[in-house]
């Protein structure tokens, strides 16, 4: 039994060179785990607290030096002492210490940072692989490992990119039965071959936050015929063999006082009904698998006519709507809202609690997709909770940039050492 001698958190810089919050745990027999957490941009309202300084002389004010005192200050002297594989006990005394329903006090980004590095401390600590810690912890069958289905966010618009396109997130989702190296090298061929198009049109190459090609654009429709022809010219079958899909974002796009979704580019002002009328005519004209966050995040009676509309066909991912929380969850279960679930750690901020709404969408039937953030650091555990939890799918955004590669390369990681040839 191996006890927890050492907290310690430090600042450091995510992927928009932003401050965040690395986390370190060292044990009494030496060993040491460390995690980061990432950031959002177009954040839910639903989520727990991130807490940032304010302190406009530091980082314009998003400096988190009071979630690092909270570590070493409060947190590090409440669990130092604890047996590491103890996780769900030591999530709970922070929730205890933090006592808020949203971890405004002691920051989710600060608990969070905790939880993982202790999942981490306690692979270590008993000789085990994360996903295979992670499964054993928490109840998972550890034979017969289940790897996701990546869904690559190739092309970044809405709060990703400083552009013209509305649609936070275009992604393709490969539907071959292969390898999940083989899908990643289908993202990677198909991304490569976007960015030849788009260039030989005359159109920016530059990447958004999330690592996918963000030029202005004439229409959102011209997003995905762009996409559907690079998947071509990759040598691969839209429909057959690569499917869509979109992250609307739409809470972003929804106007209150309207009561209507505004796409700027397309000039849309579209009721909820037309709005839907929308994503079945292009769930008709394009190979579409998934829409995410279709609707904004409390439009729950909409929601409700989306899912009747569309559920039997495309998979309708709630984020926002129910920001890895359980609760909100469980509301969605009983109105029939979404078919699958967006899971971000540092929407509700403990693995345990990430554990516990993976559980209920499991058991509601609900598809899972584990999910970085728009702000990322090269923290790689995304890519053993989908493999623990055997999560259908995850999104950790295109096929460049270190920090979003560095879950991909996980993953392929882990397949290969599944095989025992790693
Ligand atoms: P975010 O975007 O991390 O900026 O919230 C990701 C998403 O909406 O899925
Ligand atoms: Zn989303």
């Amino acid at each position: 039994m191996a006890k927890i001698v050492q907290v310690a958190a430090r600042e450091i810089l995510d992927s928009r060179g932003d401050p965040t919050v690395e986390a370190k745990i060292i044990l009494d027999n030496g060993l040491m785990a460390k995690a980061s957490v990432p950031s959002g941009a177009s954040t839910g309202v639903h989520e727990a607290h991130e807490l940032r300084d304010g302190d406009l002389e530091r980082y314009g004010g998003k400096g988190v030096l009071r979630a690092i005192a909270n570590i070493s200050e409060v947190i590090g002297p409440k669990i130092i002492g604890e047996d590491i594989t103890e996780l769900s006990k030591i999530d709970h005394l922070m929730l205890e210490l933090d006592g808020t329903a949203n971890k405004e006090k002691l920051g989710a980004n600060a608990i969070l940072a905790i939880s993982m590095a202790c999942a981490r401390a306690g692979a270590l600590a008993t000789g085990q692989e994360l996903y295979s810690y992670l499964a054993s912890s928490y109840g998972f069958s550890t034979s017969n490992y289940r790897l996701p289905i990546p869904s690559f966010n190739i092309f970044n618009g809405g709060k990703h990119a400083d552009t013209n396109v509305d649609f936070q997130e275009f992604m393709i989702i490969p539907l071959v039965d292969t390898l999940v190296a083989e899908k990643i090298r289908l993202g990677s061929e198909v991304f490569q071959a976007l960015g030849r198009l788009l260039k030989d049109n005359g159109l920016d190459t530059n990447l958004g936050n999330e690592g996918g090609y963000a030029p202005n654009m004439p229409s959102s429709e011209t997003v995905i015929d762009f996409i559907i022809k690079a998947i071509q010219i990759a040598g691969y079958i839209p429909q057959g063999q690569v499917g869509l899909g979109l992250d609307v974002g739409s809470s972003e796009l929804y106007d209150e006082a309207s009561g209507r979704y505004i796409f700027k580019l397309d000039q849309w002002q579209l009721t909820a009904a037309e709005l839907i009328n929308k994503y079945k005519e292009w769930a008709l004209k394009y190979p579409l698998v998934s829409i995410e966050d279709g609707l904004a995040e409390d439009d729950w009676d909409n929601w409700q006519i989306l899912t009747q509309e569309l559920g039997s066909q495309l998979l309708l991912i709630g984020d926002d709507l129910f920001v890895t929380q359980a609760e909100r969850l469980r509301e969605g279960v009983e109105k029939k809202v979404a078919n699958a679930i967006l899971i971000k750690l540092n929407q509700v901020g403990t693995v345990s609690e990430t554990i516990d709404c993976i559980k209920l969408a499991q058991q509601s039937g609900y598809k899972i997709m584990i999910s970085h953030r728009s702000g990322e650091t090269t923290d790689d555990f995304i890519a053993d909770l989908a493999v623990a939890v055997g999560a259908e799918y995850i999104k950790s955004g295109s096929l460049a940039r270190g920090e979003r590669l560095a879950k991909y390369n996980r993953l392929m990681e882990i397949e290969a050492q599944l095989a025992g040839k790693f």
